[in-house]
C-alpha cells in the first residue's frame, strides 16, 4: 500500500490520468491532481477520491512549460514535504499526415509529450535524489513502439519517452529510484472517443483481446509501478494492450 506517499500525477484531470489518480489515492497516497485547462473536472477528481476516504490536491500546470514546472515541483514539495512517486501520463494528439503536418503541431506534440515528462522529472530527481528513493512511471504509447501513419509526431514523442525512460533508469537507479513506463494500446477515454465507429471496430478487430482496453487497466499498471513490489523493475516498458504488440 501507499500510505504517508505523496504521488504527483500530471493530466490527472481525465482518462487514464484521472483513473490513476484515483487508484493511488485509494491505495493510501495523497494525490497531486495536475492539469491544465480543465479546472472543473480536476476539482470533481479531487471530490471524487475525498468522498472515497482520500486525500487530493489539484495544481494547475502546462506541463509544456520548463519554468513553470519548476515552480510547480517546488510548491509541491514546500507544502507536502517530498515527492514519492511521480507518474508523467499528461498527453496530446495533432494527428496528420507528415507531408501536411505544420510546425506548430509538431512542436506542441513533443513539447507536451516528451518535453513535459523531461521537464517535471529535471525537478522531481533532484528531491528523489535527496530521499535516496522514488519510483517514476512514464506514458509511452503502442505507436511509440510500431509507428503510425498520420501520427509522426506522437509516435516520434512515445518513442522519445521509452529512451528518456531508459535514460533516466540507468541515471537513477544507483540513487534506489525506478523509472519505467507503460505502453498502452487503444484505451476508451476522451482521446479514442473521437475516433470514428468504423475506425474503432476495425481497430478493435486488430487488437488479439478484441477490445478497447479501460482506464482502470492502465492505472492498475501505474500502480504495481509505482509500489514496494516493483523494485526490483526499472527501465522497462510494460505493453497494456490486449496483446497488439508481441
Ligand atoms: P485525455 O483523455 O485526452 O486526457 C489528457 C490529459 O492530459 C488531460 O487531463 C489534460 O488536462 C492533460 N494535458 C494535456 N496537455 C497538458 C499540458 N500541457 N499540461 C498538463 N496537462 C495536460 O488522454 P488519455 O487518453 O487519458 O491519455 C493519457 C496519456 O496516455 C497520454 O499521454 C496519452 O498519450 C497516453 N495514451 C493514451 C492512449 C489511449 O488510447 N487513450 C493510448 C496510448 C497512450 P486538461 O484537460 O486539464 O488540459
Amino acid at each position: 500500500m501507499l500510505e504517508g506517499k505523496i504521488a504527483v500525477v500530471t493530466g490527472a484531470s481525465r482518462g487514464i490520468g484521472r483513473a490513476i489518480a484515483e487508484k493511488l489515492a485509494s491505495m493510501g497516497a495523497f494525490v497531486v491532481i495536475n492539469y491544465n485547462g480543465s479546472k472543473d473536472r480536476a476539482e470533481e477528481v479531487r471530490q471524487e477520491i475525498e468522498a472515497a476516504g482520500g486525500a487530493a490536491a489539484i495544481y494547475q500546470c502546462d506541463v509544456s512549460d520548463y519554468e513553470k514546472c519548476g515552480t510547480f515541483i517546488q510548491d509541491v514539495i514546500k507544502e507536502h514535504g517530498r515527492i514519492d512517486i511521480l507518474v508523467n501520463n499528461a498527453g496530446v494528439t495533432r494527428d496528420g499526415l507528415l507531408m501536411k503536418m505544420t510546425e506548430e503541431a509538431f512542436d506542441q506534440v513533443i513539447n507536451t509529450n516528451l518535453k513535459g515528462a523531461f521537464n517535471t522529472m529535471r525537478f522531481v530527481s533532484r528531491q528523489m535524489l535527496k530521499q535516496r528513493s522514488g519510483r517514476i512511471v512514464n506514458m509511452s504509447s503502442v505507436v511509440g513502439v510500431t509507428g503510425n501513419a498520420g501520427q509522426a509526431n506522437y509516435a516520434a514523442s512515445k518513442a522519445g519517452i521509452i529512451g528518456l525512460t531508459k535514460s533516466a533508469a540507468r541515471e537513477l537507479a544507483p540513487k534506489g529510484i525506478t523509472v519505467n513506463a507503460i505502453a498502452p494500446g487503444f484505451i476508451e477515454t476522451d482521446m479514442t472517443g473521437v475516433l470514428p465507429e468504423k475506425v474503432k471496430e476495425a481497430t478493435a478487430a486488430q487488437i488479439p483481446l478484441g477490445r478497447f482496453g479501460k482506464p482502470e487497466q492502465i492505472a492498475a499498471a501505474a500502480a504495481f509501478l509505482s509500489s514496494e513490489d516493483a523494485g526490483y523493475i526499472t527501465g522497462q516498458v510494460l505493453h497494456v494492450d490486449g496483446g497488439m504488440v508481441m
